[in-house]
């Protein structure tokens, strides 16, 4: 299957193929010909899947066919997210899917100053993204006209939900055209979660992807982006909130190995590192404390790690990816041995992105990048980066 199948405007296509997007993911596939068709969608997807594109694409289309020759902009779609990340994030997107198409995006969250995102409504666009306090603020103050909405889209109301936003949600919606489209995505799903989607949704079409990368393979890969500052926070969450009792984790130098040991023991983890550098008696102590579940995690160098004999070892973590993609290979092979299952993690940094694509590259596989909730790239912060190599 491919885009141009789901009739989407060929100028959007064009865009698609300078971003080298071949074929649609499993949720752009189901969900791109609800949405052109105006039906209010109630989406399972985590983000990783591609559901980004599958409600921006759309919209974009829509736009496209119906309202590119008009000169004044009315604002007919509205985003809500969780997160003054993801709005980054979602705005980007349709910034990146609209390029030279002459459709506008503008983004507003809390936390920053309100006059620029003003400054920049009053300029004119056809989608807001928005985190529910900052758009209630700039509805209250009549900043904002929602009275052209003509689709709405909640994007991980979930997350939404649990970080109480249940009583702004309900206040924007009392503001919104009742006829309208919306789109509902959701990583999970509670009473809590269905109960809101009940009373916002109209005979929604139901759309549930499985999480990509959970296939019949025994070992289960998943790779997040993620600022280099915030790794080792994220690798702490991950072993207390998933539970991994043993954890073998590959920074990419001996250095880094000792850090990431006093780093994760902040956390409470305890864990163990090896390296070319210590001692064989350390080594060795190291691994036994690791195997006999002293210590829950083991930080070690390529090196270090090959010949090591942990059976049933659940979890590898790639805290860097190597340079070499064979080396990602020998690493994963840690685990899911002997026919047990096995959950390979890559923490990648916007700067190892290219390490990404080797993987891809040397596995043959279409692998996706993901961003892990509460950790998801600050594209301000990778901008400054850049501009300070
Ligand atoms: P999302 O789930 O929307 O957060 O998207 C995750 C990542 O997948 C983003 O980096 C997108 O740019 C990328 N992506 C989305 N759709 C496709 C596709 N059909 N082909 C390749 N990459 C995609």
């Amino acid at each position: 299957m491919s885009f141009a199948s789901l009739s989407l405007h060929s100028d959007l296509l064009v865009v698609l193929e300078s971003l080298n997007y071949q074929t649609p993911t499993p949720i752009q596939l189901e969900a791109i010909p609800e949405v052109l068709a105006g039906h209010d969608v109630l989406a399972g997807a985590q983000t990783g899947t591609g559901k980004t594109a599958a409600f921006a694409l759309p919209i974009i289309h829509r736009y496209l066919t119906q309202y590119a020759q008009n000169d004044k902009k009315v604002i007919r779609t509205l985003v809500l997210t969780p997160t003054r990340e993801l709005a980054q994030q979602v705005h980007q997107s349709f910034v990146k899917y609209s390029e030279g198409l002459g459709f506008s995006s503008v983004v507003a969250y809390g936390g920053a100053s309100i006059n620029p995102q003003i400054d920049a409504l009053n300029k004119g666009c056809d989608v807001l993204v928005a985190t529910p306090g900052r758009l209630l603020e700039l509805a209250i103050k009549e900043l904002i006209d929602l009275s052209a909405i003509e689709t709405l889209v909640l994007d991980e109301a979930d997350r939404m939900l649990d970080m109480g936003f249940i009583n702004d949600i309900n206040r924007i919606l009392k503001r919104l055209p009742e006829s309208r489209q919306t789109l509902f995505f959701s990583a999970t799903f509670n009473d809590e979660v269905f109960a809101l989607s009940k009373t916002i949704l109209k005979t929604p079409k139901l759309i549930e992807v499985a999480e990509r990368n959970a296939t019949a393979a025994k070992i289960e890969q998943l790779f997040y982006e993620v600022d280099t500052k915030r790794k080792a926070a994220m690798l702490a969450y991950l072993i207390g909130s998933k539970n991994w009792q043993q954890v073998l984790i590959f920074p990419r130098t001996k250095q880094a190995v000792d850090e990431l040991v006093k780093e994760i023991a902040k956390d409470g983890i305890k864990a163990a590192g090896v390296h070319g550098d210590k001692s064989q008696g350390a080594r060795d102590r190291g691994l036994e404390e690791f195997k006999s579940g002293k210590v829950r995690a083991l930080v070690a160098t390529d090196v270090a790690a090959r010949g090591l004999d942990i059976k049933e070892l659940q979890t590898v973590v790639n805290f860097e990816l190597p340079y070499s993609a064979e080396d990602y290979i020998h690493r994963i092979g840690r685990t899911g041995r002997a026919g047990q299952e096995g959950i390979a993690v890559s923490l990648i940094s916007h700067k190892e992105k290219y390490l990404f694509e080797e993987v891809k590259k040397l596995t043959g596989e279409a692998f996706m990048m993901q961003w892990f909730p509460g950790f998801e790239p600050d594209f301000m912060a990778q901008e400054e980066e850049e501009r300070g190599k």
